[in-house]
């Protein structure tokens, strides 16, 4: 079996008196579609952003490639590449979607001068290859949600992603648009990049994920292959009671 990408280790954070992560681990690997489910408020967001060097764990560890790092800060995290893609797409919406994925690169390579013509085919390149029909000089703004986040996963694919984190990414799709999703997720696996699919729907992690971790107020409840899973198991971790099937 592969060495994880990433591994947090018995990660505890606080926020005043409300223990949002007490004692979780989780690992991916590298390549894996990997679910981590969880009810409103069990910790799922804080575990991102512990993942992603925003916030600093009360306790526990990260190892990335097997060596643990101390204090990862975001610009870290990006270097070692964990992508996360927030509910909101962090884009730039008054921005062309040309511009929003140059300014990445742009910022990553640290170019004091932009090469407009290369920064545009490169746009159209990773577009194409997501198999999507997006308008490179179209407003951020302008674009339906699923729209927005294809932007955002483009940006993560030229950022050079080993791992792209969606939290909960399917809230504001439609099936068909949900369905487009998981047939991008499944070519970032192709090209040997995991996602880590942050969710509280049933019938989608099931559908898409092959391993999964469960959180419950904070604490892990449960993890493992998918295959192991049913609805019944999954909500009994997610809620700690048992599913009436009536
Ligand atoms: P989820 O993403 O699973 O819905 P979160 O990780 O957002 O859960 O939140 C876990 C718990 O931590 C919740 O009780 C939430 O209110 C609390 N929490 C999260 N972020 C903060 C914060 N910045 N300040 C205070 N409490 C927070
Ligand atoms: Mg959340």
């Amino acid at each position: 079996m592969s060495e994880p990408l990433i591994e947090l280790r018995n990660i505890s954070k606080r926020f005043g008196g409300v223990r949002a992560l007490d004692d979780v681990s989780i690992s991916i690997r590298p390549g894996e579609i990997h679910c981590l489910a969880g009810e409103n408020g069990s910790g799922k967001s804080t575990i991102i952003k512990v993942m992603s060097g925003i916030y600093q764990p009360d306790e526990g560890e990260i190892i990335i490639d097997g060596t643990p790092v101390t204090q990862l800060d975001p610009i870290q995290a990006v270097q070692k590449g964990v992508q996360v893609i927030y509910q909101d797409f962090s884009l730039f919406g008054n921005l062309t979607v040309a511009e929003n994925l140059a300014l990445n690169t742009y910022i990553l390579e640290g170019r004091s001068r932009m090469d407009w013509r290369r920064a545009r085919q490169m746009a159209r390149d990773v577009l194409e290859r997501l198999g999507v029909r997006i308008d490179i000089d179209a407003d951020v703004e302008t674009l339906p949600t699923s729209g927005k986040q294809i932007v955002a996963i483009a940006r993560a694919i030229l950022a050079e992603a080993r791992l792209i984190v969606m939290d909960e990414p399917t809230t504001a799709l439609t099936r068909h648009e949900v369905d487009a999703l998981f047939d991008i997720v499944r070519d970032l696996q192709s090209h040997g990049i995991a996602v880590l699919f942050v969710s509280h729907k049933m019938r989608e992690m099931l559908e898409i994920s092959e391993r999964l971790t469960v959180f419950r107020n904070g604490r892990k409840v449960a993890e493992g292959d998918m295959r192991d899973f049913d609805e019944a198991s999954i909500t009994h971790a997610m809620t700690g009671l048992e599913l009436n099937d009536e």
